[in-house]
């Protein structure tokens, strides 16, 4: 089974060394040979740890099963490809136009998308039917949360073997039978994380209180703000805005501190600086 990601960024490069563990082959297309260096970096990292706790039996073969490439030429071979490409509806729709033109008929084409529209996404396509959301979760390696995401038109035949997939992929499935923004889980958790940020800018908490505040009084693991700074800041505010222009609702307009940070550059941990500092 041949398997292609789309974008090798914090996302594909984590479907990429899950999908590559479960055996695989694996080829990580991007447009940048950087993003593709980080990417390999990043895998090879990861895939030592894990052969270190014994997670995974081993570490050569997991690394073989990887390709990365600036070359679209691997698409005709695949039958699943996931698209992992920036937050961008005009973005996913040009990408898959051009997946439509040289994926092979019976190829799944899904996007990783956190929010936007999978019908729309799939418009572009001439094959409505094989497309379907395949949500991750950061880091993809270690959560094991995948939500699958019915697009208008996806076929029960493209559901079950995006299923398939994620079983093979070791992960552990919740669906949203219909395409509103942000699916089930983002539209619950980004206002949220949103309210958070109002609260920084208001002045009514610093993000290190509101941070300690979700770990010592809601258990979570990790508070609002050090995830999106992990997630990308950019990434939280073209989601959020995704859900405003979807539900076209005032409840879910996004924080301006975001957009601010966003033009200033501060985009968390990959920039080095976004509610936090990071070496
Ligand atoms: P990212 O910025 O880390 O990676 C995106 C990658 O796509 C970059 O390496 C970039 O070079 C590449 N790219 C840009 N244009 C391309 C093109 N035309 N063809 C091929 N590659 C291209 O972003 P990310 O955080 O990995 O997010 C990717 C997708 O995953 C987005 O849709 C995002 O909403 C979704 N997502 C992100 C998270 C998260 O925590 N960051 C979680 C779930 C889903």
């Amino acid at each position: 089974m041949n398997f292609t990601v789309i974008g090798g960024g914090l996302m594909g490069s984590g479907i990429g060394q899950v999908a590559a563990q479960a055996g695989y082959k694996v080829t990580i297309i991007d447009v940048s040979n950087e993003a593709l260096e980080k990417a390999q970096d990043r895998i090879s990292l990861s895939v030592k740890k894990f052969a270190q706790k014994n997670i995974i039996p081993n570490e050569e073969e997991v690394l073989s099963n990887l390709r990365f490439s600036t070359n679209w030429d691997p698409i005709s071979k695949a039958n699943v490809i996931i698209e992992a490409v920036p937050e961008r509806l005009e973005l996913k729709k040009e990408t898959f136009k051009r997946l439509n033109q040289l994926a092979k008929p019976d190829c799944l084409l899904a996007t990783n998308t956190s929010s936007l529209s999978i019908t729309n996404i799939a418009s572009v396509t001439s094959r409505p039917e094989k497309v379907i959301g395949m949500h991750f979760f950061s880091p993809v390696p270690m959560m094991p949360l995948l939500e699958l995401v019915r697009g208008y038109k996806t076929s029960n035949e493209t559901y079950e073997f995006a299923k398939e997939v994620g079983e093979k992929l070791g992960k552990r499935m919740i669906t949203a039978e219909k395409d509103y923004p942000g699916f089930l889980m983002n539209r619950i958790w980004l206002p949220m994380v949103n309210e958070a940020c109002f609260a920084v800018m208001e002045g009514v908490g610093t993000p290190e209180e509101i941070d300690q505040g979700f770990i010592d009084g809601y258990g979570h693991t990790m508070g609002p703000l050090k995830t999106i700074d992990m997630a990308g800041i950019d990434t939280a505010l073209w989601a959020m805005e995704a859900l405003y222009e979807g539900f076209n609702d005032p409840k879910y307009r996004p924080c301006p501190l975001l957009k601010k940070m966003v033009e200033a550059g501060d985009l968390g941990r990959k920039t080095g600086k976004g509610f936090y500092s990071y070496n």
